[in-house]
């Protein structure tokens, strides 16, 4: 099977990376022939082009572009494409994409790996970036079952857990567990940014320590991808914003009223709760 790959940066090059080592054949096109260059240098690719012709003996092909540009992507792909060829999208939002996507080509299913880091281009992909990682897959009523479940098969071989739910239903959850903590951390990196005496503000940045890098991590990833998640998710990520700004404002309610003992069950509850998100992992 030839695996077709477009938009060689952290999640196209790792999965290059993962399938060649699975012994595919991968056809990687990217934007700037610098990438394309890096990529075969560095194994992510067997070739690679700027030009989509390259993908027509691909069998499954991944868009891994930026969120914006994958569905014209797809409408400037399909003029290359093999009959039966299968396109999935590894983009961060689903209902933005899925719906468009499956009426330029009905063998499309969409789908998002969960897993990244902070660095963003080709030099960062890396080998077993997906191993234990969630590996959602949303297909529509109308996504044929085959195209559904030869991605299945390929992606169960990088090492992910596999979850189905329908596009809406995605851009609900990672709302809450992708998009909300991207937009707190960098919240969070902003406001220390402000504290107006330079010599607590030099301070706090000497003391940082583990506690700082876990929370304000996400805020520092790749800004294009947040802004995209804010356009491209943008209901569901307010609904999680506005509750999340409700959950702050009874935090500093107890503070400033000395509530303790209601400031201390919520620690508990959180305490307890946050298992319930990395039990699996
Ligand atoms: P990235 O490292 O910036 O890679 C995107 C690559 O797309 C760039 O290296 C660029 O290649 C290429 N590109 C841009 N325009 C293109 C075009 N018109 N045609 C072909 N290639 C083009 O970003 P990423 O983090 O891998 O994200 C890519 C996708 O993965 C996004 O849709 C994102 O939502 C999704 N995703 C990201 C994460 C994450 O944590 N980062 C996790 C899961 C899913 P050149 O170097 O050639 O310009």
């Amino acid at each position: 099977m030839n695996i077709g790959i477009i938009g060689l940066g952290l999640i196209g090059g790792s999965l290059g990376l993962d399938f060649r080592a699975q012994g595919y054949t991968v056809l990687g096109v990217s934007r700037q022939q610098s990438t394309c260059d890096i990529a075969v240098q560095k194994g992510v690719v067997d070739e690679s082009s700027t030009s989509l012709k390259l993908l027509a003996t691909a069998d499954l092909i991944f868009i891994c572009t930026p969120i914006h540009l994958i569905v014209p992507t797809l409408e400037k792909l399909t003029p290359y494409l093999k009959k039966q060829a299968i396109v999935t999208d590894v983009g961060s939002v689903k209902g933005a994409i899925v719906d468009n996507c499956s009426q330029l080509w009905p063998n499309f299913v969409g789908s998002h790996p969960m897993a990244g880091k902070t660095e963003q281009g080709i030099n960062a992909a890396q080998l077993g970036l997906f191993v234990d990682a969630p590996y959602l897959i949303t297909p529509l009523e109308s996504t044929p079952k085959c195209a559904v479940k030869i991605l299945t098969e390929i992606v169960e071989k990088l090492g992910c857990q596999i979850y189905y739910s329908s596009p809406e239903e995605h851009d609900r959850a990672v709302a809450w567990i992708s998009h909300l903590p991207v937009m707190i951390s960098t919240s969070l990196i902003q406001a220390c940014a402000e504290e107006q005496d330079p010599n607590i503000r030099q301070l706090a940045e000497n003391l940082a320590s583990s506690g700082f890098r876990d929370t304000s991590r996400v805020g520092a990833g790749n800004p294009e991808l947040g802004l995209m998640m804010a356009k491209y998710n943008r209901q569901a990520l307010l609904i999680s914003l506005t509750n999340y700004r409700q959950n702050l404002d009874q935090i500093i309610d107890h503070i400033a009223g000395e509530k303790w003992q209601e400031l201390e069950e919520i620690l508990v509850s959180s305490h307890q709760y946050r298992a319930n998100f990395l039990k699996s992992k």
